[in-house]
């Protein structure tokens, strides 16, 4: 056989070859396990930040329990002061209220930045509990689906195997070079190699120059498409 013919024949499986194995990659129960895995993944990721949101807020309360344990030691302080050593004028008086208020508005504001804290904790609490049965339900499906895709995905490789080997069978006459160009040029153009069709390319469609059919039909060596690269074959 004609190198030509064989590379074409060979272009025939390993084409075949080629859909079968996008097939596999599009079938409907690989892209519902697929569409599950992202499910899991994003959960799995939305939970780990909360944590460190929690486990952020935790420490926000520690910092918080201790300012409010040093304001309310001073406010004691200043009692302590105003008792022993009462104000003797209307502006000391005065000045005491100031200092006391103020440590009261400071205690009053870390105490309502606690509530808030522990109102978001909580929020954080319930939707984790809502992640976390609605990512056992999902892995559970996703589990079974995927020893069922595994039964298939073994089946479906298998017969690509096959495909390959029968494309490979083909192709082992071929020479090298040839067969080197075809893996090129199929990099950037698929199916490779194109029949002549009425003077033109079988590939884009393109009419070949005079000189190019003449040197094909005098039994040339392989002619590329010039508009889209394809090898050329008399067949
Ligand atoms: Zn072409």
């Amino acid at each position: 056989m004609e190198q030509i013919e064989m590379l074409w024949e060979f272009q025939q499986a390993d084409m075949e070859a080629d859909a079968f194995e996008s097939e596999i990659k599009r079938s409907p129960n690989r892209l519902a396990l697929k569409k599950n895995r992202d499910f899991l993944l994003e959960q799995q990721n939305a939970v780990k930040q909360m944590e460190e949101q929690i486990a952020e807020m935790l420490d926000r309360v520690d910092v918080i329990k201790d300012a409010i344990e040093r304001q309310m030691e001073q406010l004691k302080a200043l009692q302590t002061r105003l008792t022993e050593t009462p104000p003797d004028s209307l502006e000391e008086a005065r000045a005491f209220a100031q200092d006391a208020g103020k440590l009261v508005g400071n205690i009053q504001s870390y105490e309502a930045e606690m509530k808030r804290i522990q109102q978001d904790a909580g929020d954080h609490e319930r939707q984790q509990k809502e992640i976390g049965v609605k990512y056992a339900k999902v892995k559970a499906e996703y589990e079974k689906q995927k020893v069922e895709y595994e039964e298939e995905y073994k089946e479906q490789v298998k017969a690509l195997e096959d495909k390959r080997a029968a494309a490979q069978e083909k192709g082992k006459d071929i020479e090298p070079a040839l067969m080197e160009r075809y893996q090129t040029i199929k990099k950037h153009c698929i199916p490779p190699v194109a029949k002549l069709v009425n003077g033109q390319c079988g590939g884009c469609y393109m009419g070949l120059p005079q000189v190019t059919l003449r040197n094909l039909k005098s039994g040339a060596k392989i002619i590329e498409c010039e508009s889209c690269g394809r090898m050329i074959v008399p067949l």
